[in-house]
């Protein structure tokens, strides 16, 4: 049966999987929505016995219906092969009552890697079936993590270009030196002399300039965006929940229908509605557990029903989880509305003129399945040092997040079922605030220095993706203004 996707600003907008891939966002500003939630293809005993690939396709195809089997799988292929680093694709680590779904396997080390390694080859696919002739120019705009699983995943992809614009001054070093290190003729990575904001607003004022989009085309290319509310992002992501959650069952370790908790420290809202979809499609998930930082907007929102991003931006060692505005909370705030494109509609026009709205009493009921926590800094840190000391398993800023909120749920419900936390990097991409947690800074180590530190402490070797920027040529220094934005893009793409 095929599965159209409907807009949440706009019910009468009905495309294809592969429109809404290379569309990213509906032209009345709405997301992307299946018009219904497929339920599980087969039994948790087949499921048990999937690899990765094999489950991907089984959970993917569901979704994706206008693609043809071997399109499907030449993607998964694709996505899912020695870029990471276990065969698994997504190991689980039991440490503490917990399991701990690593998702940082990938060529970038955080779980952006799971859905930016498939959507390149997604979007070439759509573009193929939709007779779309032109080139595709991804532009984005990275406070550090998308920008470089984003120029993983393009890099070299036929048919695409990558431009990246980062705030020369507000990103890691390791994080930068991961952009500019960016391989690929198609790739083109550029600091600008601004913030994230003006990154961003730079990105989204080129989206919206007809005359050079007019001007792109006639050049033979088009924008396109890999931000995660692309649906091309939302569907890889429902899969390693299925996939875990199958995993426990062949060990032993769930009976069958268990129902499983999951913890996910939570940033856009993406990784958790994912989650949310595998529960809808009928996987025994019992809570879905958003763990916010001290930017704790969803909290708030979970607590009292009001979103309100009016409040003061708070820099976290959790960095990806600094985020005011989850845009991906829309999606279920359609599906609490019944679905109704009017509440939405308002509903986002009153957080776009005031920066907040409220939902009703009725809509706050349907949200039962969610539980909001949030952490402190120095909480976060005290479970990574906690964690460490009582089993040797070192966690990453984000991870240990979502781990606090774990522990602050079970003292505040006394729920004990069992429960897989999304552990969304590896401890090596943040080394300087890990090693900090854990007492080991010491004046004048630089964060290569550190993550040496760290293989001993840990007992787990230097990832490969930092390895390999230790000693890599710097390919990129183009450094603009902001308002020098466009004319990069146009010097690049000749
Ligand atoms: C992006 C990111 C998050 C937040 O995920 P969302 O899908 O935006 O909620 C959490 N942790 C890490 C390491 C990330 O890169």
């Amino acid at each position: 049966m095929d599965l159209f996707y409907k807009s949440t600003r706009d019910s009468k907008v009905r495309v294809t999987a592969s429109q809404a891939i290379l569309q990213g966002l509906s032209e009345d500003g709405g997301l992307f929505v299946p018009e219904a939630v497929p339920a599980l293809p087969v039994s948790m005993k087949e499921l048990a016995d999937m690899s990765y690939q094999e489950m991907a396709y089984a959970v993917m195809s569901r979704f994706l219906t206008d693609f043809t089997e071997s399109e499907l799988k030449d993607c998964i292929a694709k996505a899912y092969d020695s870029k990471f680093d276990l065969p698994e694709i997504a190991p689980i680590t039991k440490a503490e009552g917990a399991y701990y779904l690593e998702l940082f396997h990938g060529a970038t080390i955080a779980f952006k890697d799971m859905a930016l390694s498939i959507l390149p080859h997604l979007m070439t696919v759509s573009a193929r079936k939709n007779q779309v002739k032109e080139d595709i120019v991804i532009l984005t705009a990275t406070s550090g993590d998308t920008g470089k699983a984003a120029l993983a995943g393009f890099a070299d992809v036929p048919g695409t270009r990558i431009i990246v614009f980062y705030p020369k001054d507000g990103v890691s070093p390791i994080q930068e030196k991961q952009m500019v290190t960016q391989k690929g003729d198609n790739t083109f990575v550029v600091g600008i002399r601004g913030n994230f904001d003006d990154a961003q607003s730079g990105v989204k004022s080129i989206f919206g300039d007809a005359a050079f989009k007019k001007e792109l085309a006639e050049k033979g290319y088009r924008f396109s965006s890999a931000n995660s509310i692309n649906i091309g992002r939302l569907v890889p992501q429902i899969v390693y929940y299925v996939y875990a959650y199958a995993r426990l069952f062949a060990d032993g370790e769930i009976g069958e229908n268990e129902p499983v908790n999951v913890v996910v420290p939570t940033g856009n809202f993406g990784n958790i509605l994912a989650a949310y979809y595998a529960k809808q499609m009928g996987l025994p998930i019992g809570k879905l557990i958003c763990a916010s930082n001290d930017n704790k907007v969803l909290y708030d929102f979970f607590r009292t029903g009001s979103y309100d991003r009016n409040r003061e931006f708070l820099l976290t060692s959790s960095p990806s989880m600094d985020i005011l505005i989850s845009s991906n909370l829309e999606r279920l705030i359609y599906q609490i509305a019944d679905q109704s494109d009017e509440t939405d509609r308002r509903l986002m026009k009153e957080l776009a003129e005031n920066g907040r709205y409220e939902i009703t009493s009725v809509m706050g009921e349907k949200l039962g399945d969610f539980y909001g926590g949030y952490a402190s800094e120095k909480e976060a840190a005290a479970v990574i040092r906690s964690v460490y000391e009582a089993v040797g398993y070192v966690m990453d800023t984000h991870t240990a997040v979502a781990s606090c909120v774990y522990e602050k749920y079970r003292k505040d419900t006394g729920d004990s079922t069992k429960t897989i936390i999304a552990s969304t990097a590896s401890p090596y991409k943040f080394t300087g605030s890990v090693m900090e947690a854990l007492g080991e800074t010491a004046e004048g180590m630089d964060d290569f220095e550190l993550a040496d530190r760290l293989a001993v402490l840990s007992g787990v070797p230097v990832p490969g993706a930092v390895e390999e920027i230790r000693r890599a040529e710097v390919l990129h220094s183009t450094v603009v203004n902001v308002n020098e934005m466009k004319q990069a893009v146009r010097g690049f793409l000749g």
